[in-house]
């Protein structure tokens, strides 16, 4: 009986996806000890590539064009656990307005909003609504201990003003090319891993990773712009292509990666796709090992209570899910909200940081507040070490300043760093 209704349920989801979702084949997830991937009939169904993973055994299946009843059949396989459509995701940045010839810090309202720095055209920003970037400075500007993986389109990792703070793999720095030195199953990945193109050279084609690494962990350097973190190891991790797409069998590599290479938290400026349970699991795999995952609320206007939006509405306690707040410290008009499921709210509009070709430019989006609040909780990981997620998250939330004009669209208000780094609570 059981059977029977997992299969009319994949059915329908898999029939009212496919006509919204994009996807580009399936993610099969095995009983434990299964040898089916061996049998040759069963790998006549199409091609798989096998995926061993912390949280269990996989296999991305393409070159198939499978019915739903086929689907439920191979769900329904005694050693076959669930079959899901592998979904596209994209980047989804709103605006990328102007290219900055002489940045400034003057001009990163998001850490110290004097009001004039913040606004449009015809009317002033408000002062004070930024993170209180400069009082959690007297406190900590970060430490090299922490490890902030960016997992988003790469990072260029030899732009002047983040080279200084990069994660290296120190194995494969000073090992052998073409070795995989330190056994992780990847060759040469000395910066992180790029997922999308299957090799170890996460570059940023696309520019937004590289601007999320920025608003982390840019050098205090007297050039271009300041990072939450002076100090701080970004990892580049990337599965979205440099057009800005990817496929979540690539997301679930990339939180695995950075799970067993030590990162502390992970920045997931990305989303898109329905539900997935693999990808699920592999956040609360992460969440398991102590890997943070700060996901942003997404840009679609939308209420994520009433229409969930992925990765950042997954139930797993270690998601911190970021919303967007302009200069004047309102929801950016773009930003996704939710009363319970939307944890916190950053800066996202118009937010000066570094771009691909160590250049520097303003974009908007849930993508630029996500990474505020990855660089907040990394000086929060500094400050005391050994913090668990479930503390850090209580102390992020409850220490926030409560704007009234935020009040219906997140469970807390705008983030504050000093606050939440002084233990001071609402
Ligand atoms: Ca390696």
């Amino acid at each position: 009986m059981k059977k029977v209704i997992l299969s009319c349920a994949l059915a329908l989801t898999f029939g009212t996806a496919a006509a919204s979702q994009d996807f580009n084949g399936y993610i099969v997830k095995f009983k434990k000890g299964s040898n089916l991937l061996e049998q040759k009939s069963f790998k006549s169904i199409g091609n798989f590539e096998k995926l061993s993973l912390s949280f269990g055994d996989f296999a991305k299946l393409t070159n198939v064009n499978l019915s739903n009843k086929a689907i439920s059949e191979l769900a329904n396989n005694p050693e076959i656990e669930y079959v899901e459509p592998n979904w596209i995701i994209k980047v989804d940045p709103v605006d990328n307005s102007e290219v900055a010839a002489d940045p400034k810090y003057s001009q990163q309202w998001g850490l110290i909003n004097t009001g004039k720095n913040s606004g449009g055209w015809f009317s002033p920003g408000k002062a004070g609504e930024d993170v209180n970037a400069e009082k959690a400075w007297e406190i900590t500007k970060g430490s090299k201990d922490i490890i902030v993986a960016v997992i988003d389109t790469g990072i260029d990792y030899r732009h002047p003003d983040l080279k200084e703070n990069l994660w290296t793999n120190d194995a494969e720095l000073n090992g052998i090319e073409g070795v995989d030195d330190d056994g992780n199953g990847y060759v040469d990945d000395i910066y992180g891993y790029d997922f999308a193109n299957n090799d170890a050279d996460p570059v940023d084609g696309h520019s937004h990773g590289t601007h999320c690494a920025g608003v982390i962990g840019a050098s205090h350097n007297s050039i271009g712009v300041k990072g939450v973190m002076a100090n701080v190891k970004l990892m580049g991790i990337k599965f979205l292509s440099d057009s800005g797409s990817g496929e979540t069998i690539g997301a679930i590599k990339s939180i695995e990666y950075a799970t067993k290479m030590g990162a502390h938290i992970t920045s997931n400026s990305w989303g898109g796709g329905a539900k997935s349970e693999a990808l699920k699991e592999a956040i609360q795999a992460a969440y398991d090992a102590g890997t943070m995952f700060v996901a942003a609320a997404g840009n679609s206007r939308a209420d994520n209570d009433a229409k969930p939006s992925y990765p950042a509405s997954y139930a797993v306690d270690g998601i911190v899910t970021v919303g967007a707040m302009d200069g004047k410290g309102n929801r950016s008009s773009f930003s996704n909200y939710g009363k319970t499921s939307v944890h916190v709210f950053a800066p996202g509009s118009n937010i000066l940081s570094t771009v691909k070709n160590g250049s520097y430019k303003k974009m908007s989006g849930t993508s630029m507040a996500t990474p505020f609040v990855s660089g907040v909780l990394g000086l929060l990981l500094a400050n005391e070490p050994g913090i668990t997620i479930k503390e850090a998250k209580e102390r992020l939330m409850e220490s926030t300043v409560l704007n009234s004009s935020l009040s219906n669209y997140a469970a807390s208000g705008r983030v504050d760093a000093y606050r939440m780094l002084m233990n001071e609570r609402n």
